[in-house]
């Protein structure tokens, strides 16, 4: 082999370069991020809302031997207990060595993902066809939303007070819904609008059905068609659209993408790629030496409001239970606590190079992504981890061996975005954002690659593992 020149050894050794993840791991370690996104993806087929996410990871904690907090009990190293928030949103902790005064490990991850939600009354008939009207929740590009194979995911509340769980259009047989676009030949004038407005708002109309009840005269036979078969099957009539959250989301199911089979593609990466990784980092503590969290939260693509959001108390609550258990107050918990908000973000595409810059974006198999700051227009909304922490996240990644990048969401004012982090930054946490770089995010259909999966997997329980 070719010795190395002085130049070439001094690059090294000052330079900064990221690498493919493929020249850092070895065969087993390649085969064991492949193993870990096997069960990603069967989690990505299953669980397509925040209720849905919250109730698989219930089940599995159970299962570990997690149990409902109780705030009136005594914990000790390597209980497990979980918390409950309204079925939407949940808290996994695994109690460590030191007092919770010392600080807790914290890592946040989202589940709900961009998708569509029925309008509190939205069903109706137009020319014998029917339709269920929307109204998108999160960032989304409308005109993605169009021809593509569509489920329905929920709960609907009953006159009674009882609920009905509803997952329509995601087994074999059973039936999808879809939202019409207009055939090219017809399209002039709608080629004519903006890319942002080509489908609006009041046009993502899911379409529901289109036999009448039966051939009697009378007006809106289709849509009560409709009623009769929601009645039949979910005990609901048309008033009970009120009392219930219905989803529309992407029916395809996840696969893998490329002949080389490296990367994932499915709806909702964002966020539940951080979220199975940080469920099972917590699942793997069973003597930590700090108490671990893990948060998976919702409302976090609409802004984070909303009292089962991060932007709530409720987190900071469970804290201060925790911390009354000895005989401190939460804030005292809180301002020696260290978090990761574990987010994705936007990986570069070599085909939109102008939205980054290079030299500070994250791309996809180059391993896990801490994100310093979002925001947008001069750091406005980020939280901006500081340097201290900064070193201290480096260090836990690089002594376990963890494979990571550094990101920025964006080239300067190019856009922007934010997470949960500022969030719990505001209640005294040093945090810092690390996730998954992902392709097409918000798309109905976004790509993540493999070994960077896995090495969310490993950064989170690394960050939980740290002394
Ligand atoms: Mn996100
Ligand atoms: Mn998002």
């Amino acid at each position: 082999m070719k010795e190395k020149t002085e130049a070439e050894l001094l690059a090294e050794e000052l330079t900064y370069s990221p690498k493919h993840a493929m020249k850092q791991m070895d065969n087993s370690e390649v085969q064991a991020a492949d193993a870990f996104c096997g069960g990603y993806m069967q989690f990505l087929n299953d669980c397509k809302t925040e209720r849905e996410v919250t109730a698989f990871v219930q089940a599995q904690a159970e299962a570990k031997g997690f149990e409902p907090f109780d705030c009136s009990k005594k914990y000790k190293t390597g209980d497990k207990v979980y918390y409950l928030n309204r079925g939407k949103a949940i808290i996994l902790t695994v109690f460590g060595k030191k007092p919770v005064t010392a600080g807790v490990r914290i890592a946040a991850a989202h589940i709900d993902s961009p998708r569509l939600d029925l309008k509190p009354n939205p069903l109706y008939e137009d020319e014998e066809t029917a339709f269920f009207k929307t109204h998108y929740y999160g960032g989304i590009k409308k005109y993605q939303w169009t021809a593509i194979p569509l489920s329905l995911h929920g709960v609907v509340l009953l006159q009674d007070g009882s609920s009905v769980t509803v997952s329509l259009g995601e087994k074999e047989g059973e039936p999808k819904f879809v939202i019409t676009d207009l055939l090219p030949h017809l399209a002039k004038e709608q080629e004519q609008r903006t890319l942002a407005d080509g489908i609006r708002g009041e046009e993502l109309n899911v379409l529901v059905g289109s036999r009448p009840f039966c051939t009697d005269s009378g007006s809106e036979q289709v849509k009560l068609h409709i009623l009769k078969l929601l009645h039949d099957k979910y005990g609901m009539t048309e008033k009970d659209f009120l009392s219930a959250e219905l989803e529309v989301v992407p029916a395809m199911p996840v696969c893998d993408i490329g002949f080389d089979r490296s990367m994932i593609g499915g709806y909702g990466h964002d966020d539940r790629v951080c979220a199975y990784p940080s469920m099972a980092a917590v699942f793997d503590a069973q003597a930590p030496e700090y108490t671990c969290l893990t948060v998976l939260t919702d409302k976090e693509e609409t802004g984070s409001d909303g009292n089962t959001g991060l932007n709530s108390a409720y987190m900071q609550y469970f804290i201060e239970d925790l911390a009354r258990m000895e005989g401190a107050a939460g804030y005292q918990v809180l301002r020696k606590s260290k978090c990761l908000s574990a987010d994705v973000n936007a990986a570069f595409d070599p085909t939109f190079p102008s939205v980054q810059e290079k030299r500070n974006a994250s791309f996809i198999n180059r391993g896990v992504v801490i994100t310093k700051y979002t925001g947008a227009r001069g750091k406005s909304g980020t939280s901006d981890a500081c340097a201290e922490f900064m070193s201290f996240v480096r260090r836990t990644l690089d002594g376990a061996g963890v494979v990571w990048q550094q990101g920025e969401l964006g080239a300067v004012d190019a856009g922007g975005g934010g997470t949960v982090a500022k969030y719990i930054a505001n209640l005294d946490v040093d945090v810092v954002d690390v996730g998954v770089p992902v392709l097409s995010m918000h798309a109905p259909f976004e790509v993540v690659s493999k070994l960077d999966v896995y090495m969310a997997y490993r950064a989170f329980k690394a960050f939980f593992e740290q002394k």
